[in-house]
C-alpha cells in the first residue's frame, strides 16, 4: 500500500458542498463524475498534493444515501494507493481482513477499487486504488 490517494466525504448536496470546497480550497473541482453502478456523483478537489472526494447518492439504495442516513454527513472512506491491486487483495485476505469485493470494479476518476469491510478495520472504510492505465 502506498500513500492516501484521497479521501472520501459523503454530501447531502454535491452541488452546495461543490461551493463550500471551492471556497476552503480556493479552486473549484477538477472534475465530477458519476458511477451510476455506485448510485452515486463525484466531485474532486486537489489541494497542494491532496485529493478530496465527495461524494453524494443518486438514489435511496446507493450506499452513500445509507451512509448518509446512519452517520449524517462526513469522512465515509479513506484510499489508498497501490501498485497491484489483486496482489493486494491476496495479501489483506490472507491477513484476514473482510474484502467487500474481491473483483476490482471500476471507480470514478480512471481508478480500479475494492473496498475492505470497514468491520475489521476500526470502523473505518478502506478504499484500495489501482489507476487504470
Ligand atoms: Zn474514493
Amino acid at each position: 500500500m502506498r500513500k492516501i490517494e484521497h479521501i472520501g466525504i459523503a454530501v447531502k448536496s454535491l452541488k452546495e458542498s461543490n461551493l463550500l470546497f471551492e471556497k476552503l480550497f480556493g479552486q473549484p473541482p477538477y472534475k465530477e463524475e458519476e458511477v451510476v453502478s455506485e448510485g452515486v456523483k463525484t466531485s474532486f478537489f486537489m489541494n497542494g498534493p491532496n485529493k478530496i472526494e465527495l461524494l453524494e447518492a443518486t438514489n435511496p439504495d446507493s450506499p452513500i444515501a445509507k451512509f448518509l442516513e446512519k452517520k449524517g454527513e462526513g469522512i465515509h472512506h479513506i484510499a489508498f494507493d497501490v501498485n497491484d491491486i489483486n496482489e493486494e487483495v491476496i495479501r489483506l485476505k490472507n491477513e484476514g481482513f473482510v474484502i467487500l469485493n474481491e473483483i476490482p470494479k471500476k471507480g470514478a476518476d480512471n481508478k480500479l477499487v475494492v473496498f475492505l469491510h470497514p468491520k475489521g478495520t476500526n470502523g473505518v472504510l478502506v478504499e484500495l486504488c489501482q489507476e487504470i492505465k
